[in-house]
């Protein structure tokens, strides 16, 4: 039986999507014919902590080492220069070490650098290794784990402030990670971890599981989890990014939990008393979602309309892919990332570049990074001023 990854206690399977291949496994046109792996793809929840999680996780070195294309750069730009700015605030000596774990392409280090902080990033995926070079910022292109921590303790002493965003809930040992931040975190520093809210995830349903994202946070089953690691809830709050995030600043000692933070936790407790009734209506609305979008797109192909996608990210690969939409239903997917052009998706649609949308508009464009459709959407007036139409998700 499946064990939680926070307190291990079993976990209960309430949401299952079947089995589907991974959304970043983009082939190059010489690997179209190779088989294609599929994954099962699903969510249980704990029946002692009600940590959310995947039923069944991928290795890690399939996804971060082979088939890993995001790049944070790319979106939500000023959002990483307000943290790092907001941080670098609040240090007290002059050349402070800021750790960013799952630095992907440096956005957040870099700010901090140019903000006259130490920086080094740790990251596993070949992208982070060709941006480290770009940008000319340290980098260890590694796994994070207690021994890497106590090598970089050795060798640059402890971090004033380590961060990781959208990593946390991607990692393949929460317990070995944990011991890691523990270690490598200065007596009086801070670590901030943020993650996408399954709070938020349930209230909107403006989120996508997909087999990266290993866990769904929520702040209850987490403050205890740390706590037996060493490290204490210092707050937490909200934040927009990625559909809803929530922002946890941990340290060595302990700390009186804010308004906010209790404001949080009240909310859980209150879902908590009919987790199963909450469990099963998400799961409901959220496949009937689906269906729906499925159902509209189809019409819209039934009339005769073209339909192409705008950003091939991971969330959005994995709604098509669910949806059994292929590339008989879309004609191309634009995308920024130069690694992305010119490679299919798993379900064989090719992946062009942005400019292509002017030069070849379809009747429909399908906006995938629908969590970033506030900053993505003025970019496409010029396709929509000729009459282009844009749906979300
Ligand atoms: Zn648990």
């Amino acid at each position: 039986m499946q064990k939680c990854r926070l307190c291990h206690h079993p976990v209960i399977p309430f949401l299952s999507f079947g089995r589907l291949p991974l959304p970043e496994e983009l082939r190059l046109p010489s690997e179209r014919h190779l088989p294609l792996r599929r994954y099962p793809l699903g969510l249980a929840t704990c029946s002692q902590c009600h940590h959310v999680q995947l039923t069944q996780k991928v290795r890690p070195d399939t996804i971060y080492k082979q088939h890993y294309h995001y790049d944070c750069s790319l979106t939500a730009t000023n959002y990483w220069l307000a943290l790092a700015k907001s941080f670098a605030r609040s240090f007290e000596n002059s050349r402070p070490l800021v750790v960013d774990i799952g630095s992907n392409t440096g956005l957040l280090l870099h700010h901090f650098r140019r903000l006259g902080c130490r920086v080094l990033g740790i990251d596993p995926s070949p992208l982070a290794r060709a941006a480290s070079r770009r940008r000319r910022l340290p980098l260890i292109n590694k796994y994070f784990s207690p021994q890497l921590a106590q090598r970089i303790l050795t060798r640059e002493g402890p971090a004033q402030l380590i961060t990781c965003t959208n990593t946390f809930d991607h990692v393949s040992s929460l317990t070995q990670f944990t011991r890691g931040l523990t270690c490598l975190l200065h007596p009086q520093g801070t670590c901030l971890i943020e993650v996408p809210y399954f709070l938020s995830f349930i209230k909107d349903l403006n989120h996508v599981v997909y087999h990266q994202q290993i866990d769904y946070c929520l702040l209850t089953p987490l403050i205890p989890f740390f706590a037996r690691h060493g490290l204490q809830l210092h707050s937490a709050e909200t934040t927009s990014i990625h559909g809803g995030s929530l922002r946890l600043t941990l340290g060595h000692q302990p700390s009186p939990l804010s308004q906010t933070t209790k404001k949080l936790l009240a909310q859980e407790r209150r879902l908590f008393h009919r987790w199963p009734q909450v469990l099963r209506r998400f799961s409901r609305l959220l496949l009937a979602r689906h269906q729906t979008f499925r159902h509209r797109l189809l019409s819209l192909i039934n009339q005769g309309k073209s339909v192409a996608a705008i950003a091939a990210s991971a969330k959005g690969i994995t709604i098509l892919n669910y949806c059994h939409l292929d590339y008989r239903h879309i004609q191309f997917i634009t995308e920024a990332s130069p690694t992305k052009i010119g490679r299919f998706t798993p379900s064989g649609i090719p992946i062009v570049s942005d400019r292509y949308l002017l030069k070849h508009p379809p009747d429909v464009a399908l906006l995938l990074a629908f969590n970033f459709a506030a900053e993505i959407l003025p970019r496409l007036k010029s396709f929509t001023a000729r009459g282009g139409r844009i749906i979300l998700p």
